[in-house]
């Protein structure tokens, strides 16, 4: 359903007024209230009054991650502290967190941006729906809950970890919709069969799954796994948290960009030249309707393309394509570039291979290693027995991966199959990447 159809399907030239008016207004608070901004806009020698038009906003200066973190922990508020009613913050894990504020204005805009995603994902007012985001600092967990709320669906609160309880809760209070990161939701999907309950059976209907890059191949084992539709969701702290672009139900290709509060432009991330509809490179964020942290120009590292197409479902909003990695993810071996979606998409084609993996980066000589460690699929153990290597089946298993590993990456690789249960489970964000170079 499309809870706010005169701006989820407003004509493209309607939106296009407002985003120049509410573009304009934003410059005009940040120049004046954010001393970040109001320097990096006279280095790039642009004032407000310069932007008269869409096409003006190249002119400005990018902001990137690094400048949010430059001003730890509040240096960029273009409000009050005392008018700030929420923080939240990035996880940290590649050195200082990066704190967001949020006014009253804020979080009511907010919720009823995410109520517009679940509502496009397939949710209804009177749903129950089980949230398995994180809670805390992360912006997934309370990002959902309060739209889930402002939707009239009920939410239950249960954060991430302790995944036996999640199935528990699952069966308990039978909810329609699930929400978490892909990877996290698939472990819950395994939990059930271990606890002797047929995941296709539970009363999930659809899953808003996130805040980690995912292939297509992923959706459907998940789709197939639990008997749901499962609809990307996207967004990141920096720019306001999750509900920035969802995918509809209908047509499950593309994300509809909550466009009346976000302008969105896709840049190549080396020039930083902007590229045209289609092209894929890096996605950059300008917010139209933030009080407390607005940005301009944010260079999110993720990598993705736009398409103005008009839907199936009736939405004009633009669409981006889901998330192909994440700049800062992405591995550079022996000069090729390589994204964990990518080995992700490989290992899901292969039947016998369960989804889960870990990409292990590591030194030989003056080389880098890249070497996969899989798991085969439960059924196919049993039936087989042994992953030894002069074991005839496994051997051919093994050869076969490593085949396609090899043309679809186009570098050598090492492989490690393992069986069922060795690798360690996702309980919020899978971790994909070991990075042994780091650590020298
Ligand atoms: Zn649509």
């Amino acid at each position: 359903m499309i809870l706010d159809s005169a701006t989820e399907s407003a004509p493209r030239s309607e939106l296009e007024r407002w985003q120049l008016k509410k573009l304009q207004e934003t410059l005009e608070n940040v120049y004046v209230n954010v001393p970040f901004y109001h320097e990096a806009m006279n280095a790039a020698k642009v004032k407000p009054s310069d932007i008269a038009s869409l096409e003006d906003l190249t002119r400005l200066p990018f902001t990137r991650k690094s400048n949010l973190r430059d001003n730890y922990p509040f240096g960029r508020s273009a409000v009050p502290l005392e008018q700030v009613v929420r923080f939240h913050a990035s996880s940290g894990t590649r050195g200082k967190p990066t704190v967001v504020a949020y006014t009253q204005g804020d979080i009511d805009r907010w919720a009823r941006i995410v109520a517009r995603a679940v509502a496009c994902a397939g949710g209804r007012p009177g749903d129950r729906f089980h949230n398995a985001y994180g809670y805390g600092l992360f912006t997934g967990g309370l990002g959902l809950h309060y739209g889930i709320e402002a939707l009239g669906a009920a939410v239950i609160p249960v954060s991430g970890g302790n995944t036996p309880r999640q199935v528990r809760l699952i069966e308990d209070f039978r909810p329609r919709g699930i929400s978490g990161t892909p990877s996290y939701v698939l472990n819950i999907a395994d939990e059930m069969v271990k606890m002797g309950i047929n995941p296709r059976d539970t009363s999930l209907e659809y899953g808003i799954l996130g805040a980690e890059p995912w292939s297509e191949a992923l959706r459907v084992e998940i789709e197939e796994s639990l008997a749901i539709k499962a609809m990307d969701i996207y967004g990141l702290s920096e720019v306001i948290g999750p509900g920035v672009a969802i995918e509809c139900i209908e047509a499950q290709n593309g994300l509809h960009i909550a466009e009346d509060h976000f302008l969105t432009e896709v840049v190549d991330p080396n020039t930083g030249e902007p590229l045209p509809y289609g092209e894929t490179g890096e996605l950059v964020f300008t917010s139209l309707t933030k009080e407390a942290f607005p940005v301009v120009r944010y260079r999110t590292g993720d990598i993705a393309s736009l398409d103005p197409e008009p839907c199936v479902c009736g939405r004009t909003l633009m669409r981006m394509s889901r998330i192909k990695g994440r700049l800062d993810d992405m591995l550079i071996i022996r000069g090729v570039n390589v994204f964990p979606t990518e080995i992700e998409y490989v290992l899901l084609q292969i039947s016998e291979i369960a989804p889960h993996y870990q990409v292990v980066v590591g030194q030989a000589g003056a080389l880098d290693t890249l070497e996969v460690h899989c798991e085969v699929t439960p059924g196919y153990f049993a039936a087989v027995g042994s992953l030894d290597a002069d074991h005839a089946k496994s051997n051919a298993l093994r050869n076969r991966v490593l085949h396609m590993l090899r043309s679809e990456l186009g570098i050598s690789v090492g492989l490690h199959i393992h069986k069922p249960g060795v690798l360690p489970r996702s309980e919020g964000k899978a971790v994909r990447i070991v990075d042994k170079r780091s650590q020298v």
